[in-house]
């Protein structure tokens, strides 16, 4: 009798065990990505608005992050370009860059920290960035950069041009920059201009419709290239299997780094958007609706 009571006692203390362990997982939702040593963040629309500068408050919560995880950054952006948004308004001790790694251009091109000459009285990321022109790295040193070349800058420039003239697409009456802008690794059609406002872009392809129509068309005409849909406006084109998914095998490659290590958070997770390469190739993900959005998942990581 006793032996039962005990057998008995013993399964409900079990079941008792795993009950709380479910709770436990249940309610610490992200307590199970405690074993993901490395945090890779989208840029546009989920670190800071499209082409505008972070916010102090996400670049605290980085701050914290890099002190406990490494974070990596990928975008479509130029290098320039995470210079002007990222680098330039991120306060972060210099000791702590050695945690931080930036993949511009969809990761056709990856730039680390320096350590060296970082000594304790080393002045902070925004600083420096500040200081440094374009093609100026400061601390920052490029690993590696994969161009196109100028017959493919040229193929996919006209078969932007091809596409225009097949759906009757005109620019807009009023836009701001480059409308179609050689980054070197990528080419990147941006409706409005790369200046333009962001309510005005915020309005133009809301669904998406028109860059999905102009992208259907430019497959056909370059099958051999990359066609994603970005930011607010944008669509990018790279060579085939250069996508974010490129930048997770460089990782795997440059840090060592494995997929089961990675947690991905973005705005553009779904079938078609920039960041579905990451969730295609089996890294964790987390879907973000913006910049605020996202600070609440990174004050969860911390
Ligand atoms: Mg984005």
């Amino acid at each position: 009798m006793v032996q039962k009571g005990s057998s008995n006692q013993q399964k409900t203390e079990g079941e008792e065990i795993v009950k709380k362990r479910q709770g436990t997982e249940k309610a610490g939702l992200f307590g199970s990505f405690s074993g993901k040593s490395l945090i890779i963040f989208d840029l546009d629309g989920t670190l800071a608005p499209s082409k505008a500068p972070m916010d102090s408050e996400m670049s605290s919560l980085l701050a914290k992050l890099l002190e406990k995880r490494k974070v990596a950054v990928i975008s479509g952006g130029s290098y320039a370009q995470f210079q002007k948004q990222f680098l330039a308004s991120l306060d972060c001790p210099a000791g702590l860059l050695k945690n931080l790694y930036l993949f511009p251009t969809c990761s056709t091109s990856f730039y680390r920290y320096k350590t060296q000459g970082t000594g304790p009285g080393a002045r902070s990321a925004g600083l420096r960035a500040r200081g440094g022109g374009a093609e100026s790295t400061g601390e920052w040193e490029r690993v590696y950069r994969e161009a196109l070349s100028e017959e493919e800058k040229k193929k996919i420039l006209v078969a932007f041009l091809k596409t225009f003239q097949e759906l009757g697409y005109s620019s807009p009456k009023k836009t701001y920059g480059q409308v179609l802008e050689d980054r070197e690794t990528q080419i990147t059609f941006s409706a409005l201009g790369q200046e333009a406002p962001l309510p005005e872009k915020e309005e133009w392809d809301p669904k998406q419709e028109k860059r999905l129509a102009l992208k259907k068309v430019l497959d056909k005409h370059l099958p051999e290239f990359e066609v994603r849909i970005g930011g607010t406006t944008s669509i990018d084109v790279t060579r085939k299997g250069i996508d974010k998914s490129y930048g997770i095998k460089q990782i795997e490659k440059h840090l060592g780094i494995s997929k089961k290590e990675m947690l991905f958070v973005g705005d553009a997770l779904f079938p078609g958007g920039n960041d579905y390469p990451v969730k295609e190739a089996g890294v964790q993900c987390i879907s973000v609706q913006g910049v605020e959005d996202c600070k609440k998942v990174i004050k969860k990581l911390l």
